[in-house]
């Protein structure tokens, strides 16, 4: 190693960071009622399925390690399990072109360059193809795989079909139960730039339980329960020091952040009240934790965010935009 190198790795960067891009994954359409109250029965729109391209660079090793977080719409949608394409037929129009594939390979990339794929939660409109990323290991958090073997508690409402073969054997990790202390492994990786998914969840700021990925502060996943069992977000630092909040289902209609409406509920065929979330209270003391969140001047980007996409200002943080 030269002595300019040694240099370099007594000069970690104070505070790291990793850089985040929007990718376009399909775009599908609600019944506006299922998701805020009051507003009409009628009323419906076409939103966005947002993914995330996230990339962190090692301050020693520049090791770059590339991550994207959700994978939106299944391209072809006859490759959803059945129940998933009935409850399809009730959120049309849908597109899924471009879809998470077209958009990474808008900013030159292949599934192959992908090392993890974090699932927000395995509702089907997250989900993507999997079978698209052969070697990318995936990660979820703590729930989904009782979810996906359908030994979890009956959920409630057409939108909760899993696919019990969804993530790919022997490349999957399902992060630890963020309410239960465990002791650090000894084995596992501590040191400032290395990914870790078996570290400890802790307390930041606001937020009661987190996982610092890189051991950097540059990437925090989040415990974001109520949406869905395993519903994880994401917090991270940018160079040009701000910070992403990458909110998944946690809240689907900015109009729930300002107050302006309150989570919908509905009946289903048999009379039984249906929400969005598996659990309305969690999901509102977490809706509450990012409000918090908004006012200290984090950036909150929600999965299905037409408003967020729409801005013109945000053209640009699309992956591939600046390109070509
Ligand atoms: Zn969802």
């Amino acid at each position: 190693m030269s002595s300019d190198d040694s240099h370099a790795r007594s000069e970690h960067p104070a505070t790291a960071t990793v850089s985040v891009h929007a990718l376009s994954c399909g775009h599908f359409s609600l019944p506006e009622y299922q998701f805020v109250h009051p507003v009409s029965q009628e009323a419906r729109r076409t939103v966005p399925s947002l993914a995330f391209y996230i990339q962190h660079l090692h301050p020693d090793t520049s090791k770059q390690t590339r991550i994207v977080f959700d994978l939106g719409l299944r391209k072809d949608v006859k490759r959803y399990a059945q129940p998933i394409q009935r409850h399809i037929k009730t959120r049309q129009p849908m597109t899924t072109n471009p879809d998470v594939i077209q958009s990474l390979a808008s900013g030159g990339l292949q599934p192959e360059d992908i090392d993890y794929v974090i699932y927000s939660h395995v509702h089907w409109d997250h989900i993507g193809e999997p079978r698209d990323f052969p070697t990318s290991t995936f990660v979820v958090g703590h729930g989904a795989h009782s979810l996906l073997n359908g030994t979890s508690s009956s959920l409630r409402g057409g939108h909760s079909f899993f696919e019990s073969d969804l993530l790919p054997e022997g490349r999957a990790i399902e992060l630890s139960d963020p309410l239960v202390q465990t002791l650090e492994k000894h084995n596992s990786s501590t040191a400032a730039g290395d990914i870790n998914f078996e570290g400890s969840w802790r307390a930041h700021g606001a937020l009661p339980q987190t996982l610092d990925l890189f051991n950097d502060g540059s990437l925090l996943v989040v415990n974001a329960p109520g949406h869905l069992p395993g519903h994880i977000n994401l917090l991270a630092r940018t160079s040009d020091n701000r910070q992403i909040y990458m909110a998944g289902d946690a809240c689907h209609d900015r109009r729930l952040l300002t107050g302006e409406k309150t989570i919908g509920e509905w009946n289903d065929a048999q009379g039984h009240v249906c929400c969005i979330h598996s659990d309305r209270k969690q999901a509102e003391e977490t809706i509450e934790r990012i409000r918090k969140l908004e006012k200290e001047g984090v950036e909150i980007i929600l999965a299905h965010d037409i408003e967020w996409e729409s801005d013109p200002a945000n053209r640009t943080r699309f992956f591939g935009a600046g390109i070509g």
